[in-house]
């Protein structure tokens, strides 16, 4: 299991984080400040780390170049709302990996955590499946048996949420904080708007709605 170290101060963002990144299968500790955080990166427990540049006792620029100086493997992802182009080429001129600009989604977050993983260990398929369905994560295409189908970035982003949890019941919540990002209103009916595009596309019978909890992705046709 990876493990990886959120070093953030908003309570509400490390919440969602944590719970995101715990619900597919990392471990995470939490630091809230930069003092913590760069005493936690230093114990070389952590696959992975996930730093933002404002925190309330040094900046988190300060703090990636302190751990540079010991420590030059570690994955640093940086989270941060100052976005502007300055910014990213001093964050990766300081050694970062990567840099996520808020506000995020928690799906655009997880695919460069996996990226970053990845360049550690043995590759990801790239084609995943449920039935005669298949969604291809390098061409961003899903296919049913033989017949593509044009998806909109968002409704991919929905449908990859689904294939890489295929028969699990997924709660609106969910889908909310994995394809549209924290700062999105949960009282919003966006996911069943979407779930309904995905339906007319892909065919109505393979999003199951389970009442009161949320829906689930069916395998329907013979394994391809
Ligand atoms: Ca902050």
């Amino acid at each position: 299991m990876s493990r990886i170290l959120i070093v953030e101060d908003e309570a509400r963002i490390t919440a969602f984080l944590e719970k995101g990144l715990a619900a597919i299968g990392y471990a995470t500790s939490v630091a809230s400040d930069a003092r913590d955080g760069l005493a936690m990166a230093r114990t070389g427990d952590f696959d992975l780390i996930v730093l933002d540049l404002g925190l309330p006792d040094r900046d988190g620029m300060e703090v990636l170049r302190d751990l540079r100086e010991t420590d030059g493997r570690t994955p640093v992802i940086i989270l941060t709302a100052r976005a502007d182009v300055g910014d990213t080429v001093s964050g990766l001129d300081a050694g970062a990996d990567d840099y996520v600009p808020k506000p995020f989604r928690f799906e655009e977050l997880l695919a460069r955590v996996r990226v970053r993983l990845r360049e550690r260990r043995a590759p990801e398929p790239t084609v995943l499946r449920a039935g005669d369905a298949a969604l291809d994560l390098r061409t961003r295409r899903v296919s049913i048996a033989d017949r593509s189908l044009e998806l909109t970035a968002r409704e991919f982003a929905l449908a990859e949420t689904f294939f890489r949890h295929p028969g699990q019941v997924l709660s609106r919540e969910q889908l909310l904080s994995h394809v549209w990002g924290y700062d999105y209103d949960p009282g919003s009916n966006v996911v069943d708007v979407y779930v309904g595009y995905l339906r007319r596309k892909l065919g109505g019978d393979r999003i199951r709605t389970v009442r009161g909890m949320g829906y689930r992705l069916e395998a329907v046709g013979p394994a391809t």
